[in-house]
């Protein structure tokens, strides 16, 4: 029995079980995932002792996706470039870590929008958080040689910036207007428009007709971004989508198997969300 976690604090909210559970029953192998409680500070010490407690790897969620990069042996660049892991698993006694959501945002745009990255010259980026220094490493990653930043707090779009200034621009929130024309792909990566959470109050005038639309945001399955884009006629890419495809490289390191992101799965998945 192979057996791998998600650890975070709290942990009941946590949908990555739906997910890998649902792989293990669809390619019959025998393993179990399982919300692991851990305290704040208390990371460090779960994650070397993963393969005494019988895991063979785990992902992280908040508030210990920094304090597990801190404690890996080996990371990848994606990792590196956000400060942050969610995904471990453990080689010859290393730990080895990797922040997934980098490959989940381009995966998805890949399957939702086939070659965005050939027509993706300029892209403006709404946020300034943890997914957004993912995402501009991702975007960068394809190739796409502007990127800008608009954050509320401008300092935090200015820091993210500074690590490539000839590709990435920070901008103010109130420049989205001038800036929305010459925006190829547009990315929400802020908390805004999440269930709870203020709407994003954005006006898609100016958006040139082919641009692409995507948002990180999957509470709910379809924001009034994304509705208001698709009624333009838009190409979009959802945030669901990405949640899925960040759980593969998990799923393989731990069980063997590089499952597929299906439609059944993500039927499973926007059940359980629009059950809530
Ligand atoms: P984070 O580090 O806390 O960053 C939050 C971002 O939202 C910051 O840019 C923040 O701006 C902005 N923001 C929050 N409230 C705002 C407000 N009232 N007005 C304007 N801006 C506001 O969070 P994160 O980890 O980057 O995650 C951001 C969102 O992405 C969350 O909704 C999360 O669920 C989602 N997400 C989805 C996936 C997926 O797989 N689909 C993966 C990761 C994250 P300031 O800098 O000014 O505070």
């Amino acid at each position: 029995m192979i057996r791998a976690c998600c650890i975070g604090w709290p942990i009941h909210h946590v949908r990555s079980p739906l997910i890998h559970g649902f792989w293990l029953a669809a390619y019959g192998i025998e393993g179990a995932y399982t919300r692991e409680p851990v305290e704040p500070g208390e990371a460090a010490a779960f994650l070397r002792s993963l393969a005494d407690r019988g895991f063979a790897g785990c992902n992280v969620t908040i508030p210990h996706k920094e304090a597990a990069f801190a404690a890996m042996d080996e990371v990848d660049p994606g990792a590196v470039a956000v400060g942050a892991v969610n995904t471990v698993w453990h080689e010859g006694g290393r730990l080895i870590g990797m922040n997934s959501d980098v490959t989940g945002f381009l995966l998805n745009l890949d399957d939702q929008v086939p070659g965005w990255d050939r027509e993706t010259g300029h892209a403006v980026v709404l946020g300034a958080g943890g997914a957004a220094r993912g995402i501009v490493h991702g975007l960068k990653s394809r190739g796409v040689e502007t990127i800008t930043l608009a954050n509320r707090s401008f300092s935090k779009a200015e820091a993210i910036a500074a690590g490539d200034p000839r590709r990435i621009r920070p901008a103010a929130w109130s420049a989205l207007p001038a800036l929305l024309p010459h925006a190829d792909l547009l990315v929400n990566t802020t908390s805004l428009g999440m269930s709870g959470q203020p709407p994003l109050d954005l006006s898609l005038d100016g958006l040139k007709g082919d641009a692409i639309v995507s948002d990180i945001v999957y509470v709910p399955l379809v924001t009034s971004l994304l509705d208001d884009a698709r009624q333009r006629g838009h190409r979009t890419a959802e945030g669901l989508g990405m949640l899925l495809h960040q759980a593969v490289p998990g799923f393989r390191k731990w069980f063997g198997v590089t499952p597929e992101v299906t439609p059944e799965l993500h039927a499973h998945l926007a059940a359980d969300i629009q059950g809530h």
